[in-house]
């Protein structure tokens, strides 16, 4: 456990590591689950597929590849009946939030994926939460095997 938290998990941050947003594969929560879009779902490889709403920056829902296994693509069911029935818990964290701190996080909830927001205040207007990207649990333990082999 003390060595998990050397170095780099104390000192990088979840903004160093994210997905960056315009990498994201998403969906409009408008979609609709036809042949295309399932086979869509399913070429890109992801599990979790985060579902916005006008804006990619604007991230409602998630969907999990699991949730597809009882939907006909014949029923062009509307993606909002799916992730509404499911509803998945959104988990947001803030840009500076440390990796250690982010793989306890992780530890203790259920989800390994978190969205990345930062609170932009730069500008004429008022601060507003930007998001930037998403980070699972796999991009944290990635750092923590390339730390530990550069510790040795
Ligand atoms: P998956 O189970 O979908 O492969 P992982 O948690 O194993 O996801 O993460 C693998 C990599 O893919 C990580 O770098 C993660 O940030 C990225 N990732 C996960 N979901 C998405 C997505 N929907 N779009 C783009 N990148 C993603």
């Amino acid at each position: 456990k003390e060595e998990f938290s050397r170095g780099a998990l104390r000192t990088k941050t979840v903004e160093d590591i994210l997905t960056p947003l315009k990498d994201c594969f998403m969906l409009p929560s408008t979609a609709v689950l036809d042949f295309g879009t399932m086979s869509e779902i399913m070429q890109s490889g992801y599990t979790r597929v985060p579902i916005y709403e006008e804006e990619r920056s604007n991230i409602v829902e998630i969907l999990y590849v699991k949730d597809l296994a009882l939907v006909d693509p014949d029923d062009c069911t509307p993606m909002t009946t799916i992730t509404k029935f499911y509803n998945h818990p959104l988990h947001f964290v803030f840009n500076d939030t440390k990796l250690d701190a982010m793989l306890e996080e992780f530890k203790k909830g259920n989800s390994h994926l978190a969205i990345v927001q930062k609170v932009n205040n730069e500008g004429e207007g008022d601060p507003f939460y930007e998001v930037l990207g998403l980070v699972t649990l796999e991009d944290v333990i990635e750092e923590i095997i390339k730390s530990e082999i550069l510790d040795e």
